[in-house]
Parts: C-alpha cells; structure tokens; sequence
C-alpha cells in the first residue's frame, strides 16, 4: 500500500498525498473505511499483516503514516482524543518522574498529571517555557522531560521550542510539544529539535468539529517502539470511521489554514484599534511580546487569539451578544467560537493558579473561524458596543 516514490516537495502536496493513499485492489482515490475489528488468517501464523484493530487497522494506519510524514517523525499514533494521546505518551514515564509543562499548559494536561497520573507517582513543575533561564532552573534529576506548548492557551504566550528542545537535550531529558495550535502546517516541532509531538486532533486536524481525536509523533525509533507497545496495550485507539474523518479533514488543512489566518490578522488588528479593548494577545502582531521567536519557528501567528475589554464593559453581555460567533469551547473548527477560559477551558485550574498567569475574569478567547472577515467583524463590533451599554 505504501507508495515508494514521493514526487512531490510541498507540504500543501503531502497533505492530499501522504502516507497511503487510495486503494490498490480498487484504485479508489480514497483509502477505504476498514469496518472490522478482525481479520481472517490464512493458516497458523499467517497473516496479511493485520490480526486484530486494536494493533492495527488498515483505515488507521493510513492516518498514522500521513501525520508522520507531515510532522517529519519516524511513526504516527491515532488516539481517541488528544487526552488518550497525551495518556500515552505519559506511560511512557515511570514512577518517580517530574515532568516539566509550560504555565499556561491545555486545562485537560493538567488535570491528567495532578489528577490521575499523581496516582501512580508522577509529579509535576508548572514553569514559564518562555524563560529559558526558568527552564533551566528546572531540570532537577528527576524531571525526565519539558512538556511545551506553543503558542500557549490562552494568553497565546510563546517558547523558543529549538532553544528549549537545546536545553532539554543537554540534560538528557525529552521534549514533548503540544502543537494543536498550530498544526504542522504552520510548525513542526520535531524539525526544531523535539522528540514526541502530541495533538488534539479534534481541532485544526480533523477541522470541521465533527469528530474527536489524537494523535502522537515520535521521532526515534526506539520511542516509536515503546509507544506502539503502550498504544496497544492501554488500547485507547481511534476507529476507522474517525481514522477516515480526519483524514479528509487534513486534506484540507493548508487551504483552511490559510484563510483562518487571514482571519485572525484581520480580527486582532480591528481588536486593537477598538478603545473598548484593553488587550490583545495574538503572537501574529508585531508588537506581541511573543512574535519575534514565533516568526522564527512558525509559519505565522495562527489563529487563535485572545483579548480582554477595558473596565465598564460586561463579558456575559459581550457572551449573549453575539450572533455568528457561537459561545462554545474547542477550537479549530470552519465555524468561529468564543470562549470564556477562566470558567470554560482553564476551569480545572485552581483560581489562584490561574490569576497568577494572567487568566482574568475579563479574558475573552476566539478561535476565528473561516467565515466571510466583514461579517465576523460586524458581529465582534456589535457584540463589543452592547457589552459596553447599561
Ligand atoms: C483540546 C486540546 C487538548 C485535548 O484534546 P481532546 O481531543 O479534547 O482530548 C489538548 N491540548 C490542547 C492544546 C487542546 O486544545
């Protein structure tokens, strides 16, 4: 099945292209959903290849090729969701492990070390990615690896994942990048030195908000080995249907991609220039505190942002106010969202903890979605006037 010459260069050709593509027996252009959880063996020991769906499904291995080849790593893992993923990846670690996660790490990471995987004896520092001195300070002989996100939810704060990824090598500990945000389309952290890359799929991948999903890149061999062996053992695997759900999604991807962006630019210039708004975080702007090493690492900016309105102004109004953007959590979809962090996404994040990064009542965050930008700007400006009337 797999295609042994790549003509193509681009990564806009290897989304359409990657991994395996169509189907040989039939010359369908698409890979075909594999509805089974079985497979017949020709004798004792004698298989085509696949056993069992839970070690491997033809629909999922196409999926699981297709982001290795677009994150540059050595083998791609398909998950449930991007929880399962990242529960994965944690059992890589054993007892007695600190894990280092960047401040405004995703609500749900949190909760997954200081909830579930404290049980079995694997601790936590929640330190800010973006000082590399921070990092540094960090690494006690414990910790076995940085777990970055970047940009990070929801102030859209930014590490220098190469400089980070340097440091974490010096100690002989793994890089491990959440890059739902950006998708490999706009970075690719193995290439800037980390070994594990972990997303949630359910967002920018998959792109329409119809499906949940994973999914994990490794870039050695060997972790490639022991992550097949946890994926089938723990077992939390995508279907087949889903497998073929995000692939068509990320088929997609460079051209969505760039119209959310267009978006987003469009969208934290006008949120600027408004004088009901006293913030904007978007490391897209050139005067973001993050843009410079963004610039470096990404293609752009991407397009989620957040931004906070000046003193007299009603969140909720803002919330009940608008029309096309619909209030709701997650990401990364066609259609635009917003969302309240503080009471939504970062919830399970203790208020104090949250205050002391910046993740006020007032912090309204937007994932702009692909819409026509002159009626996603008339809805923000009216939603923003009538937050600001009595
Ligand atoms: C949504 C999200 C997750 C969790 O993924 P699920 O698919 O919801 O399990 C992890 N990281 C980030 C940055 C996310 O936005």
């Amino acid at each position: 099945m797999k295609k042994d010459v790549k003509n193509y260069k681009s990564i806009e050709s290897a989304l359409i292209h990657g991994g395996i593509s169509g189907d040989p027996l039939t010359g369908a252009v698409n890979v075909p959903i594999y509805q089974t959880s079985t497979y017949a063996q020709e004798g004792l020991g004698i298989n085509r290849g696949w056993e069992y769906s839970r070690t491997g499904n033809p629909t999922r291995a196409a999926l699981e090729s297709l982001i290795a080849e677009l994150e540059v790593g050595t083998a791609g893992f398909a998950f449930a969701s991007g929880l399962a993923a990242e529960t994965a990846v944690l059992s890589l670690f054993e007892t007695g492990t600190r894990i280092v996660i960047s401040s405004n790490v995703y609500g749900g990471t949190f909760r997954l070390l200081d909830k579930v995987f404290d049980h079995f004896g694997i601790t936590y520092s929640i330190v800010d990615t973006s000082d590399l001195n921070a990092i540094e300070e960090s690494l006690t002989p414990d910790v076995k690896a940085l777990w970055i996100e970047s940009p990070a939810n929801p102030l859209m704060t930014v590490t220098d994942i190469r400089a980070a990824a340097e440091t974490a090598k010096k100690h002989g500990i793994y890089t491990i990048v959440d890059n739902t945000f950006m998708s490999p389309y706009l970075q690719r952290p193995l290439e800037l030195g980390a070994d594990i890359v972990v997303h949630s799929a359910t967002k920018y991948l998959g792109g329409h908000s119809d499906l949940v999903a994973g999914l994990a890149v490794v870039k050695s061999p060997e972790l490639a080995e022991r992550l097949a062996f946890i994926q089938n053992s723990s077992g939390g695997v995508l279907g087949p249907f889903d497998s073929f759900l995000l692939i068509r999604g990320i088929k997609t991807l460079a051209v969505r991609m760039d119209r959310h962006v267009e978006n987003a630019v469009a969208a934290a210039n006008f949120l600027r220039a408004n004088p009901a708004v006293k913030r904007v975080y978007y490391p897209g702007l050139n005067d973001d505190p993050g843009y410079e090493v963004n610039s470096r690492q990404a293609k752009n900016g991407g397009a989620m942002l957040s931004f906070e309105l000046t003193e007299g102004h009603s969140v909720e109004r803002f919330f009940s106010s608008l029309r096309l953007i619909s209030l709701a959590e997650s990401l990364g979809g066609v259609e635009s969202l917003a969302c309240h962090p503080a009471t939504m996404t970062h919830a399970s994040i203790p208020k104090d903890i949250r205050e002391k990064v910046g993740i006020t009542d007032g912090l309204i965050r937007l994932s702009i979605g692909i819409e026509n930008i002159g009626d996603l700007l008339a809805d923000l400006e009216n939603a923003i006037r009538l937050s600001g009337e009595m």
